[in-house]
């Protein structure tokens, strides 16, 4: 099965409401061309020097998202022209894609990062942190940062009951913010996106299942 056959078949067992973003990391421009050309125009990425390479390559119409961890130095690379920024996981982050956002003149939107694995490595805002963000009105301070919804991982584990449990959990941090306007709850990936739509994912991360391994 080619890239084309894939995402039709991803797209066709997506409900309503649930977006795709199209992960292309250390995938070459070529093959995320196949990608939009089979009709995909929201594409992913975790490395700045990689998205810069890629993105004047391909069409302009192509909505790119930032997934993977972002350092401040970097973020004015892709403030020009980036959709939205998945993975903020601190204040600092926060500040400086506002400071980079102004300074092209637009508003940049972009989701929290929350850490709800089990396991210690992953990345981002424990939950208490988030509800003081929400509490403390703390992003009157970024007006030049429009944040969308929140950004989750499971663990990496085959036991289907805690990951189940660790989306829910972000869903229902989520739901907590309803008076906000939120409007994305970006989680799942290749090995456990139906759970994650199960547990109320609008919008799904997937690479493997549609460009094969990454090498
Ligand atoms: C690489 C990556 C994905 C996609 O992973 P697959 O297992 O290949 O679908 C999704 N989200 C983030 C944050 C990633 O870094």
């Amino acid at each position: 099965m080619g890239i084309r056959e894939r995402l039709t078949e991803i797209r066709a067992s997506l409900p309503d409401g649930v977006e795709l973003v199209a992960v292309s990391k250390f995938h070459p421009a070529e093959v995320v061309r196949e990608a939009y050309d089979a009709g995909q125009r929201m594409f992913g990425e975790s490395r700045v020097q990689e998205l810069t390479a890629k993105q004047p390559l391909l069409p302009s119409d192509i909505e790119w998202h930032f997934i993977g961890t972002l350092q401040t130095n970097k973020v004015r690379h892709i403030a020009p022209f980036i959709s939205l920024i998945h993975s903020v996981d601190s204040l600092k982050l926060l500040r400086e894609i506002n400071l980079q956002a102004a300074r092209c003149g637009r508003r940049i939107d972009v989701l929290l990062e929350v850490h709800i694995a089990e396991e210690a490595t992953k990345y981002g805002f424990s939950v208490e942190e988030i509800r003081a963000i929400f509490a403390y009105s703390v992003l009157d301070a970024f007006p030049n940062v429009r944040v969308r919804g929140l950004m989750g991982m499971a663990t990496f584990t085959d036991d289907v009951t805690q990951v189940r449990r660790e989306f829910a959990s972000l869903k229902q941090l989520y739901d907590t913010f309803s008076d906000r306007h939120l409007d994305i709850l970006s989680m799942g990936m290749s090995d456990d996106y139906p759970l994650a739509i199960a547990e109320g994912s609008t919008m799904v991360r997937i690479g493997t299942r549609i460009f094969g391994n990454r090498t």
